[in-house]
């Protein structure tokens, strides 16, 4: 009987292994912990939620809620289990992140046709007809240089540096002007002004913000020569404007100068919408970071889609080595899932989970592997993921990542997010129907 290996039982192997029983397969699921753990995991059960309990927002015009109600119409193990746990935490689905883990733990580990595997790979395993990776952010050494192997070294990443990302609708574009440095490119970066006052009033409120205290597996990538923006200030007040804020090379065209200090807007997409923060990666609290960086003056309503951060975290470059069926470009049988692919957050990998499932499952049918609508949160995640850009970043469920709704042109945001989620549950609907479809007929 055809065989699937699934490494990783956390939130996206999970998922991967449930998706492909119920369809009638059988899973080897790798686990190393508690053989072997991850610095930040504690227990040995499957799906541990290694940090906050929260699974992010309910509302379907939250990226992260319209993502769940897509995983509910796929049968998510992951939703279904969090809702069956889930503790007060106003417009979140949160959970009591014990029973939750226990749950999926029994779940799995007593299905017939699930055979757990208590050790670390170290390789990846033979023998199989598809092979998942789902090990995650904190991959264990020996498993991530054959990952590099499999990928190309420079393909794999061991730490986010992420910079905040704006949604662009919410830039004032008044306070700034595209152009790239030297007049060298596509333009593709928005130089946001700031006067010397401003850029003083600026540095003033960074020296003060409040950061994340670093976990000791974290101190190292200070070493790697990715400095948060707060330290690079630290290290003195003109440091800034030789570094990510220098205005060298530019000139604004209403004043014909080079203004004092920019801070650069970088387009994440093909279709712009995204723009982040060229240089601002960062160890500022959340909220710290949307009160300091609306001190820009062209941010000074934007609306942040993802705030920055820096961490450990095993990822590939999924737009070089992926299809966005989680396939592998170059071993088709080999597919990824989970945070590791460059998706972020607990709902974002348990969902490449159940999609790398689902198209494992067809593989063994001999059934060509699918890829959810463009108008769905899960298709738009993917498509990111894997769609041509120079480097990935992390990227988490939001608005952006969908097109735009055809034909019409609607001020509101909430009226215009509440539209393309409902388009993206029917279309997802949609999807799921087709594929039951096949699988009856
Ligand atoms: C410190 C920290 C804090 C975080 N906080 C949050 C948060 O608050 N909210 C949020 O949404 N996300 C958070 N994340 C991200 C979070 O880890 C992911 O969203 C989610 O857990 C990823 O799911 P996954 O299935 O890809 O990986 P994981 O859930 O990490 O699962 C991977 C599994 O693979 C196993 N494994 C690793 N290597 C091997 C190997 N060689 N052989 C066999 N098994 C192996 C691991 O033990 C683990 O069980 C945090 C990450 C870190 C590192």
């Amino acid at each position: 009987m055809a065989k699937v290996a699934v490494i990783g039982a956390g939130l996206a192997g999970s998922e991967a292994a449930y998706k492909i029983v119920n369809e009638g397969f059988s899973v080897d699921l790798y686990e190393m912990r508690p053989v072997k753990t991850t610095p930040a995991h504690r227990t040995e059960k499957f799906a541990e939620l290694v940090c906050s309990n929260s699974l992010g927002g309910k509302e379907i015009t939250t990226g992260a809620g319209l993502l769940k109600e897509e995983m509910k119409l796929l049968d998510s193990l992951i939703v279904k289990t969090a809702e069956e746990f889930n503790v007060p935490a106003g417009g979140a689905l949160a959970v009591d992140r014990e029973k939750f883990s226990q749950k999926i733990t029994e779940i799995l580990e007593n299905h017939p046709n699930i055979n757990v595997i208590r050790e670390e790979v170290k390789k990846i395993p033979e023998g199989y007809d598809v092979v998942i990776i789902a090990t995650g952010p904190l991959t264990s050494e020996d498993l991530s240089k054959e990952i590099q192997k499999l990928t190309g070294a420079e393909h794999l990443y061991f730490y986010d540096a992420i910079a905040p990302t704006v949604d662009a609708e919410t830039v004032d574009f008044s306070k700034g002007f595209w152009g790239d440095r030297y007049s060298k490119g596509e333009g593709d970066y928005f130089n946001c002004v700031l006067t010397e006052e401003e850029y003083e009033r600026f540095y003033e409120e960074l020296l003060k913000g409040e950061q994340v205290p670093l976990k000791d597996f974290e101190r190292a990538v200070f070493f790697e020569g990715c400095l948060p923006i707060e330290e690079i200030a630290r290290r003195g007040k003109q440091t800034l404007l030789f570094g990510p804020m220098k205005p060298v090379g530019l000139v604004d065209p209403k004043t014909g100068k080079q203004p004092f200090a920019v801070v650069q807007l970088r387009k994440e997409n093909k279709e712009g919408t995204l723009l982040s923060m060229v240089g601002f990666q960062t160890k500022l609290k959340y909220p710290e970071q949307k009160r300091i960086f609306r001190f820009i003056p062209a941010l000074k309503d934007a609306t942040f889609v993802r705030l920055g951060s820096i961490h450990r975290n095993t990822f590939i470059q999924s737009q070089k080595v992926l299809k966005p069926t989680l396939q592998m470009k170059d071993k088709p049988n080999i597919l990824f899932a989970g945070q590791i692919t460059g998706v972020e957050g607990y709902a974002a990998s348990a969902a490449t989970g159940i999609l790398a499932g689902i198209n494992a499952a067809r593989m063994l049918k001999g059934e060509e592997p699918v890829v959810p609508p463009e108008t769905t949160m899960l298709g738009g995640l993917v498509r990111y993921i894997t769609e041509p850009k120079e480097e990935l970043q992390p990227m988490n469920p939001n608005f952006a990542l969908l097109p735009d709704l055809k034909g019409k042109k609607i001020k509101d945001k909430r009226k215009r997010k509440l539209l393309k989620a409902e388009r993206a549950l029917k279309d997802m609907k949609k999807f799921v129907n087709e594929l039951n479809k096949e699988k009856v007929g």
